[in-house]
């Protein structure tokens, strides 16, 4: 088969830049997005079939399109929801808006490109030349594209031990992917849950087990545990950025970010005010500077820029506040099993002495941040080929300022793109769909121009 532009994958990356595509491309123009069919357009973010799993950004700043911001919210009215632009909307319904708007692109008459959906998995790519790769797929087909772009997202993160450090026995008392294994439905009301990791994702699965009526005790356990704090509904106006990209030491840009947010009104206008320079500032720190962030500084960046629903956080804290779920800090060190019970020793975090606790499960909610190499089939392959590097931070590939692929060799490649998590690295700021919709328009819009 041969095509001009292959998107692969499925998830919000690649609906974004279909969509956009569309537009740009000329109706001669063939595209494929070769994805499994199961969650087309949904990905793992929006793949959860629970009402308690909610976006944590309101609707009306959630449109797929950078240029139409109206786009999600004119199709919440349409559809009836009754929900508006300050709602925190479930994720299941994203999904469908995201489905929805994808299956009527592809049915406009006066669409640009012809798009079609492959239902395969890429297993290799080859780079033959500067205009053309080839891509192996798990139907045995072969897809020859003048263009890519690479959407696999990121890598769900392991426990932080090596599974062979995991009694086997305790294995059964486990779950190491929450968007793969419904463990819950395994669960008893009254059973005692660890969870592993405080941030959303930890959310998630506390608010999923609250809306079952469970009983039984839930601790988390975290290197920091902090929490994600909650958005202020309605929302304060940002504040004019108050750091400047390249002006100061990482140290001093944290003090001034910490001292802003003291004096305002309301931290969140502050946090808020610096989005728009986020990837300006991250690639104006050096290598070192970006290590030493993400060591010390992005546990505490995370709570406050990745908010909840306000409503969720009271509920989560409500529970907090009974007992039912205890938050500690601390680095885990074993798991094992021990009485019927999965045990885990952990070192606490505030009086360094190694303690243990017990319960029925320990759910894995590390999260999913990062795209690694080493654990992507795909991407090992590639790699091995000297197709694409490391970001050199551990975070995902390499890309240009363009988001083309950088080769081992640093050289970009003018046919391959890399969207979403995957370019964590370059942009820091590229993880949620107002940063991902705007990368998705300007590599359309490269490629478009490449085509013609
Ligand atoms: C649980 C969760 C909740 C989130 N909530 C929000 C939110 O409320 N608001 C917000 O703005 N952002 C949110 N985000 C972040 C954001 O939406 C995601 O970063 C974004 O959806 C990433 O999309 P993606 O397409 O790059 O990756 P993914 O969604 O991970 O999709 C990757 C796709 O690639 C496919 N794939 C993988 N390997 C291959 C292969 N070899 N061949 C073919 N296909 C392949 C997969 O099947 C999948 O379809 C959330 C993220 C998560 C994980």
């Amino acid at each position: 088969m041969q095509i001009d532009v292959a998107i692969i994958g499925g998830g919000f990356s690649a609906v974004a830049t279909a969509l956009n595509l569309m537009d740009c491309l000329s109706p001669s123009n063939t595209v494929a997005i070769v994805a499994p069919k199961k969650g087309l357009g949904r990905g793992v973010a929006f793949s959860s079939p629970e009402a308690s799993h909610r976006l944590n950004v309101p609707a009306g700043r959630m449109s797929a399109l950078a240029d139409r911001p109206e786009h999600l919210c004119d199709w919440l009215t349409r559809e009836g929801t009754g929900f508006g632009a300050e709602d925190f909307i479930p994720r299941r319904l994203y999904g469908l808006y995201l489905q929805e708007t994808l299956a009527e692109g592809m049915r406009r008459v006066d669409n640009g490109a012809c798009i079609e959906l492959i239902d395969a998995e890429v297993l290799d790519c080859e780079r033959l030349d500067d205009e053309e790769q080839v891509f192996y797929l798990s139907d045995g087909r072969r897809l020859r594209a003048r263009k890519s772009v690479l959407c696999i997202g990121g890598t769900p993160a392991g426990l932080p031990l090596p599974m062979d450090k995991i009694a086997p026995e305790a294995r059964g008392h486990l779950c190491l992917n929450v968007w793969a294994d419904r463990w819950i439905e395994r669960s008893d009301l009254g059973d005692d849950v660890m969870m592993l990791g405080s941030g959303l994702t930890m959310i998630d699965q506390v608010l999923s087990l609250r809306a079952r009526g469970h009983r039984g005790r839930i601790h988390i356990l975290s290197r920091h545990g902090l929490i994600p704090l909650p958005h202020l509904v309605p929302r304060t106006n940002p504040v004019g950025p108050v750091l400047e990209p390249g002006a100061k030491p990482l140290s001093a840009m944290m003090r001034t970010l910490r001292d802003a947010a003291a004096r305002a009104d309301d931290w969140r206008s502050v946090v808020d005010g610096v989005r728009p320079i986020t990837q300006a500032l991250w690639q104006a720190l050096s290598k070192t500077e970006k290590s030493r962030f993400l060591r010390h500084a992005n546990a505490w960046w995370n709570i406050h820029r990745h908010r909840v629903a306000p409503d969720m956080w009271d509920n989560f804290e409500e529970m907090r506040a009974s007992g039912q779920v205890t938050v500690t800090a601390g680095w885990l060190r074993d798991v094992y099993e021990a009485g019927g019970k999965i045990r885990a020793a952990y070192l606490d975090r505030h009086n360094r002495t190694l303690r243990q606790m017990s319960a029925d499960w320990l759910v894995n909610c590390t999260g999913m941040e990062r795209c690694s190499i080493s654990k992507t089939p795909l991407l090992k392959k590639m790699s091995a080929r000297g197709m694409i590097d490391g970001d050199g931070l551990g975070l995902g590939v390499a890309v240009d300022q363009d988001s083309r692929l950088l080769a081992s060799d640093g050289s970009p490649n003018a046919s391959a793109f890399a969207l979403g998590p995957m370019t964590i690295g370059r942009f820091f700021e590229i993880f949620a769909v107002p940063d991902i919709r705007v990368q998705a328009a300007n590599v359309a819009r490269l490629v478009a121009r490449a085509l013609m």
